[in-house]
C-alpha cells in the first residue's frame, strides 16, 4: 500500500515537474534547471519512500500474520525483523493471547467440572425424591421456620394438598389440619431427644375417617449455628395408615369373644341334650332320635369351627396335607345340604339343591371342598332370615373349562362398600353383628381352600336387603 502510494506521488510529481519544465522553456527560460532538479528530487524522495513503505508494510503484514494466529496451534508466521518495535509488540500481544488461552481454558474446565456436579446433584435429587414418593407413609419435612422442605405424594394424598405448591410454604398454610400443625409446631420447639408417637385420625376428601400413627421427630440445630429461633432446625413427620391394624385388633378382640361364644353354644346344647338322655326324659323312641340328631348337628357345628380355625392357620402356615381325588361336586353339595337341613328346617328357611343332570369331576381335596361348601350354604341360612330361600346350583363353563358352585339366598344382603373385605380373616359386616355370631373366619377359609390350595376362584354379587349369590369355581379334571 505504502509503495503504491509513493510510487504514485513521485510519478504525479515527477510528470508535473516535467509539464512545467517544458511549459517554462516553452513560455520562457526562467529556471527550467531548478524545476527540473525539483522534479528529480521528488523522484528519489519517492523512490525512498517507496523502499521503506515497502519494507514497513511487509513486516506489518508479517507482523498481522503472526497476531492473528496468537493462540493458533497452526504452523508459525514468517519471523519478523527486529525493526519498527513490532517484535515487541508481537511477543507482548502473544503473551497476553497465551495467558488468556490459559483463563479461558481453566474456566472451560471449571465448567465442564460445575456442570458434571449440578447433573449429579439433579440425578441424587430425582432419585431422592422417587424414593419419597415410593414410601407409602406420608412425609413431611419442616424446617427451622415451620417451612414445609421436603414433602412427599403421600403426604399430599392424605393430607389433601397441591403437592408442586408444598415446598418453601409455610406448614399452616399447607396443612389445614391444625390439630397436626400443633404438633409439628409444638415437636420443633421441645427437647430433640424426644421422638413422638400420636394417634391421629384424619378425614379424607370423601369423608371416610383413617387413623395415623403420627411419629416425630426432631433434627437438632447445630450448636455453632446462627441460633435465631428457638428450638430445633426442623421436624420429620411421618403418618403411617393404621386404621386396617385397628380393625384387625378389634377384629381379633371380637374374635376371641365370639370363639368363645360359639364353642360354647354347641357345647352347652350338646350337654344338655345327653344329660337329657340320661334322666330319661326322652322316653319315646322318636324323642331320642330327635335328640341323637340334635346332639350330631351340634357336634358337626362345632367340628366345623374348629376345622376352621385349624386349617385356615395350616394353610397359612404351608403345612397342610393336600388329598387329592376325583370328585364329582353335586354328590358333595348333596352331602353338604343333608348336613345342613336340619339347621335350615330349625330356621324355617327352604333350602334346595337344584337338579345337576351334567356329570363333571374335579381333582380335590374333598374335605376341604365339602367344609368350603359347608361354610357358604351354612352362611346363606345364618344371613337369611325365617321364610328366606336358599338355592344351590352348578353351572358348567365349557370354554374355561371350569365348574362354578353357586349358593344364592335371599337374606340381609351385603352393603357394596363391605364387598372387597369379605373374604379377609376376621371380617365381619358391622350390621350383621347383632344378628348372628360369628368369628368372620369361614369366608377366609374358603378362599384359601379354593385358590390358594385348589386354584380355582370366589366370587359375590349382592344387594342389601335382597340376598346374595356367593360362588366358587373349580377346574374340571381333564379326565375327570
Ligand atoms: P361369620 O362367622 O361372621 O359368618 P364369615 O367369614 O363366614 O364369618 O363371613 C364374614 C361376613 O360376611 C359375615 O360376618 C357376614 O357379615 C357376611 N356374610 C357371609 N355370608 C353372607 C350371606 N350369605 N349373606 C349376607 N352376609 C354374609
Amino acid at each position: 500500500m505504502f509503495r503504491r502510494l509513493s510510487l504514485t506521488i513521485a510519478v504525479i510529481v515527477g510528470v508535473g515537474a516535467v509539464a512545467i519544465a517544458l511549459a517554462i522553456r516553452h513560455f520562457g527560460a526562467v529556471a527550467p534547471v531548478v524545476l527540473s532538479g525539483g522534479a528529480a528530487l521528488s523522484i528519489v524522495a519517492g523512490g525512498v519512500v517507496w523502499l521503506v513503505g515497502g519494507a514497513y508494510e511487509s513486516e506489518l503484514g508479517r507482523l498481522i500474520a503472526r497476531l492473528s494466529r496468537a493462540g493458533d496451534d497452526g504452523p508459525p508466521a514468517g519471523a519478523l525483523r527486529s525493526r519498527f518495535g513490532f517484535v515487541e509488540v508481537a511477543d507482548t500481544v502473544e503473551g497476553s493471547v497465551a495467558q488468556l488461552r490459559r483463563r479461558v481454558e481453566d474456566l472451560a474446565g471449571s465448567r465442564r467440572e460445575l456442570e458434571v456436579q449440578v447433573r449429579v446433584a439433579e440425578a441424587e435429587r430425582q432419585h431422592l425424591e422417587a424414593i419419597l414418593n415410593a414410601i407409602t407413609d406420608a412425609v413431611i419435612v419442616t424446617d427451622a421456620f415451620n417451612e414445609i422442605a421436603v414433602v412427599n405424594g403421600a403426604a399430599a394424598r392424605v393430607l389433601d394438598f397441591d403437592l408442586g405448591a408444598a415446598t418453601r410454604s409455610p406448614v399452616d398454610q399447607v396443612v389445614r389440619d391444625p390439630k397436626l400443625v400443633n404438633l409439628i409446631k409444638d415437636a420443633r420447639e421441645g427437647d430433640a431427644s424426644i421422638r413422638r408417637h400420636v394417634e391421629h385420625a384424619i378425614q379424607d376428601p370423601s369423608g371416610d375417617q383413617a387413623v395415623y400413627n403420627v411419629r416425630l421427630s426432631c433434627v437438632a440445630a447445630s450448636q455453632d449455628g446462627p441460633g435465631e429461633t428457638a428450638g430445633n432446625a426442623g421436624v420429620v413427620t411421618v403418618l403411617q395408615d393404621v386404621t386396617r391394624e385397628k380393625e384387625i385388633a378389634e377384629a381379633k378382640s371380637d374374635f376371641v369373644s365370639n370363639v368363645s361364644h360359639e364353642l360354647r353354644t354347641p357345647l352347652s346344647s350338646i350337654r344338655a341334650y345327653i344329660e337329657m338322655l340320661i334322666d330319661g326324659e326322652a322316653q319315646t323312641d322318636e324323642a331320642r332320635a330327635e335328640f341323637y340328631n340334635i346332639i350330631q348337628g351340634e357336634a358337626n357345628r362345632l367340628a366345623r369351627l374348629i376345622d376352621n380355625i385349624l386349617n385356615i392357620s395350616r394353610i397359612e402356615s404351608g403345612v397342610i396335607k393336600v388329598e387329592r381325588e376325583h370328585i364329582a361336586l353335586p354328590n358333595l353339595a348333596r352331602e353338604a345340604v343333608d348336613i345342613l337341613m336340619p339347621q335350615a328346617n330349625a330356621k324355617g328357611v327352604t333350602l334346595k339343591l337344584e337338579s345337576c343332570p351334567l356329570f363333571f369331576q374335579v381333582f380335590a381335596d374333598r374335605d376341604m371342598v365339602l367344609q368350603a361348601m359347608l361354610n357358604l350354604v351354612g352362611n346363606a341360612i345364618k344371613y337369611t332370615p325365617e321364610g328366606g330361600r336358599v338355592t344351590v346350583s352348578f353351572e358348567v363353563d365349557q370354554h374355561e373349562r371350569t365348574v362354578r358352585f353357586s349358593v344364592m339366598d335371599t337374606g340381609l344382603g351385603v352393603p357394596e362398600e363391605a364387598l372387597p373385605h369379605l373374604f379377609d380373616k376376621f371380617y365381619r359386616v358391622a350390621d350383621h353383628k347383632g344378628q348372628a355370631k360369628g368369628t368372620g373366619l369361614g369366608l377366609n377359609l374358603v378362599k384359601h381352600v379354593i385358590e390358594t390350595v385348589h386354584g380355582g376362584q370366589v366370587g359375590v354379587t349382592s344387594q342389601v336387603g335382597k340376598g346374595s349369590t356367593f360362588n366358587f369355581s373349580l377346574p374340571i379334571a381333564e379326565n375327570g
